[in-house]
């Protein structure tokens, strides 16, 4: 009993022990774990104290009295690109910075970097913390963890935010434990409380059938992460300039117990839905896999990605990669084709930010239709050909 407590690499657990009135362990919790041995030490000064309480090692204290302020933005550098999302935080990091009346800072840690610090100014950064260091070449958790509660340490930021991406789903649980702070996933609105100052983080919960809003009352940095495409990009001023800190890094290869064998690139055109201008996206409605070459045949005549709804990916006819909606990629395009797709609100919550949707659906009450600016209500086996038909006329 406690043993994971002391293990634990990153400090996240603790334990609770209920204790009878004379605050001895419950004979309960003693026969349970039937405990022969003689307790961890932090476990048995515990229990003999008088009231029920939590074992936490090397937690940081709270915030109380310190001084935490700025906005800060981790901008994802990798393989030689920038996440789009970073510009899109830093768009909305700029409104939250506005509403504290505090600073808009941008973090970059990565091997080789100078060519992105031109750019994170251009996109609103005023000021930007960056690590260059060449442990950081690869995206590993720990020395990209290890850079950034580094600078968050030193610096005490009031707000974090990191794009939902791959990279930030991984590495900001383990700063936030780091921290011992909370961190809200997969945001899609953000906003300031205007009487307590507090960050509103919110996102759908129980199956999307809710927006929740969460605050982070007592711990610092309060930290979020937040879809891509959620949020709009900002303007782009080329030769906007801005206040560099470089900082030094001390860990070395030797120190990180993950190696990078192999860099293998993500099939391309899944990787870039959340960039796609024009989708074309399937559901269930299309009844089987080999239906899925009407669709196909419209992506190809309108240069679009195929993606689809959760139940297509259940089906087999399409990877995870291509789900659209609130367990995959967040889109945005210009145009959004729904085909067969019911629009319930886990897949509404991915694309209803498109610019203009279409929806082909037999069924006049679906949902997607209430959110689509074109609604064709009829059967997709007649329809979707003869839309390939007429923009092949038309495009060719
Ligand atoms: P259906 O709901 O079965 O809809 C099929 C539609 O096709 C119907 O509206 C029907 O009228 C129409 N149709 C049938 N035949 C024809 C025809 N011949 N011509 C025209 N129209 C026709 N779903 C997602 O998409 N993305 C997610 O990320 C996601 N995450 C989820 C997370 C959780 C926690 C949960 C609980 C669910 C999630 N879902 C997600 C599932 C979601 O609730 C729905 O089950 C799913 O989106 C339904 O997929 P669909 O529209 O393809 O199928």
């Amino acid at each position: 009993l406690g043993s994971c407590v002391k293990v634990c690499p990153t400090n996240a657990l603790s334990l609770t022990i209920p204790q009878d009135s004379k605050g001895e362990l419950s004979s309960e919790i003693g026969s349970k774990f039937n405990l022969k041995e003689p307790l961890p030490e932090s476990v048995s000064d515990y229990a003999q104290g008088n009231e029920k309480k939590t074992i936490r090692s090397q937690v940081t204290p709270i915030a109380g009295g310190e001084v935490w302020s700025g906005v800060w933005v981790i901008i994802e550098y990798n393989n030689g690109r920038v996440a789009p999302v970073s510009w899109e935080l830093l768009g909305e990091g700029r409104k939250l910075a506005d509403s504290l009346g505090s600073e808009l800072c941008g973090v970059i840690t990565g091997y080789q970097v100078d060519n992105v610090i031109p750019e994170a100014f251009a996109y609103g950064a005023e000021k930007l913390y960056v690590i260059d260091h060449e442990v950081l070449k690869d995206y590993r958790t720990e020395p990209y963890a290890e850079a950034i509660t580094s600078l968050v340490r030193k610096y005490q930021p009031e707000i974090i935010l990191m794009g939902a991406t791959s990279m930030g789903r991984d590495v900001f649980p383990a700063v936030a434990t780091k921290m011992q702070t909370g961190l809200t996933a997969d945001c899609t609105v953000l906003g300031i409380d205007p009487e307590t100052k507090l960050l509103q983080q919110t996102r759908p919960a129980f199956g999307g059938n809710i927006m929740a809003t969460i605050l982070c009352r007592t711990r610092r940095p309060q930290m979020a992460t937040v879809r891509p495409r959620v949020m709009e990009m900002p303007e782009r001023a080329v030769g906007r300039e801005g206040e560099l800190i470089r900082e030094e890094f001390t860990l070395t290869e030797s120190d990180i117990r993950t190696k990078v064998l192999e860099f293998i690139p993500a099939d391309a055109k899944s990787t870039f839905l959340d960039k796609a201008e024009i989708i074309v996206s399937v559901g269930l409605g299309i009844a089987a896999k080999r239906n899925l070459v009407l669709a196909e045949e419209l992506a190809e005549v309108l240069g679009a990605t195929l993606a689809g709804t959760r139940g297509a990916v259940e089906a087999g006819w399409l990877s995870h990669d291509q789900q659209v909606g609130q367990s995959g990629v967040t889109v945005r395009p210009k145009v959004y084709i729904a085909i067969g797709i019911s629009g319930a609100i886990q897949h509404l919550v991915g694309m209803e930010t498109s610019d203009f949707i279409i929806a082909i659906n037999n069924d006049p009450e679906a949902p997607i239709l209430k959110v689509a600016n074109y609604g064709i209500v009829g059967d997709l086996f007649q329809i979707v050909p003869a839309m390939t038909a007429e923009f092949k006329k038309r495009l060719q």
